[in-house]
């Protein structure tokens, strides 16, 4: 194992961050058999059982390491945001969003296509070399970036370590949540027998949420550039990438990370990235779902927010969710689902104010358009 650390941009005379990351096994460049596995934890820095899977992780790692069973190249970076992670205000911990600009850590990352710039007109009809130009255009945009804040030097200095990734595993968790992961349609069959192994309730499919998350900056560069391409030159999928929410932010127990540090283990052994055989797969717990057929639920009046149905539930349409309770007038709103499906995130809170987001049911078929994702 190796330590790196990448020095951020200073913000302010006197301050000065870093970022590090752990890097295990051989470097993959320049064998075709050989991957790389980037995996990060808690970009929105308040996601602390994302960050203890994480550190289990890394002692496997190490261990499996040290008896040579390491057949790919693993990046790992536990802490992915050290900016969130010292934004205390009035006692409350604020890692979504960077307090001094409100931008959300994991938005707006740079559009990667834009950056390979006019690589498709230099194609052959080779696929894989047709790849690894895609990264020599990449590796040398991201170098030519000039960076002029301390997030923008953030969200440069994860995709200089993930752009030439196989796959990439971004560990995040929700605010009060079963296990449930995101990814690509694309990408779905490939990441199914991870959402097998950790035992996700939900797996929710998008191409294009629209927030140009860190996961999409990956998947849609390569979907964008393989688009318009003709027969003559194909482009092979250089990236695979998923967000996996690590349940809620308070649960935090050496059990549950333990068993989805084994999880992420077992994947990439099936994958052939770690030597040995993986445990037999486990049943999918729930189909995947168009992460545009999830219901989102808001509140339409103000009161305090008693629950109806707990997070996981199997829900149908017409259950009751949430009792809105107004103290001063003693009326109650009750929300009900729209949707067949599973209560999966839902926010930490128990009164809402009128038009507060509360949480979100899946469903199979597409509802929503536009932005997907919350702010
Ligand atoms: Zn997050």
């Amino acid at each position: 194992m190796r330590q790196h650390v990448t020095p951020l941009l200073s913000p302010a005379v006197g301050t000065r961050r870093e970022l590090t990351s752990f890097h295990f096994g051989e470097t993959a460049r320049g064998q075709t058999d050989s991957q790389k596995i980037y995996i990060q934890a808690s970009l929105h820095a308040d996601e602390t059982p994302a960050m203890l899977t994480a550190v289990l992780l890394r002692r496997r790692l190490a261990a499996l390491e040290a008896e040579g069973a390491l057949a790919s190249e693993i990046v790992l970076v536990p802490v992915a945001n050290p900016v969130g992670l010292s934004q205390h205000a009035l006692g409350q911990f604020i890692g979504r969003f960077e307090l001094g600009s409100g931008k959300n850590f994991n938005r707006h990352f740079i559009d990667l296509a834009k950056l390979a710039g006019d690589v498709a007109t230099r194609f052959g009809s080779d696929a894989q070399e047709n790849k690894a130009m895609v990264r020599d255009a990449l590796r040398s945009g991201l170098a030519a970036q000039k960076p002029l804040t301390e997030f923008e030097s953030l969200q440069l200095a994860l995709l200089t370590l993930s752009f030439d990734a196989d796959v990439v595993i971004d560990l995040h968790c929700s605010l009060e949540a079963a296990m449930h992961l995101y990814t690509s349609e694309a990408a779905w069959p490939e990441f199914e027998p991870l959402a097998r192994y950790l035992g996700a309730e939900a797996s929710l499919l998008a191409t294009d949420s629209g927030g140009q998350a860190f996961d999409e900056a990956h998947s849609l560069c390569w979907w964008a550039l393989q688009q318009p391409l003709p027969d003559s030159t194909p482009l092979a999928t250089g990236i695979i990438a998923t967000t996996i929410e690590c349940r809620g932010q308070r649960d935090v127990a050496y059990e549950i990370a333990q068993q989805d540090a084994d999880a992420i283990v077992e994947f990439l052994r099936a994958r052939g990235a770690i030597r040995g055989e993986a445990k037999p797969l486990p049943p999918l717990r729930a189909p995947a779902t168009p992460l545009a057929g999830s219901e989102q639920f808001y509140a339409p009046v103000s009161g305090i927010v008693v629950h109806r149905a707990q997070i996981g539930d199997t829900i149908r349409a017409g259950d009751p969710l949430f009792d809105i309770v107004d103290p001063l007038t003693d009326e109650t709103t009750t929300l009900h689902s729209h949707t067949d499906g599973v209560f999966y995130m839902r926010r930490a809170i128990r009164f809402a104010t009128a038009g507060a987001p509360l949480g979100r049911v899946t469903g199979a078929r597409p509802i929503r358009t536009g932005v997907l994702l919350g702010a």
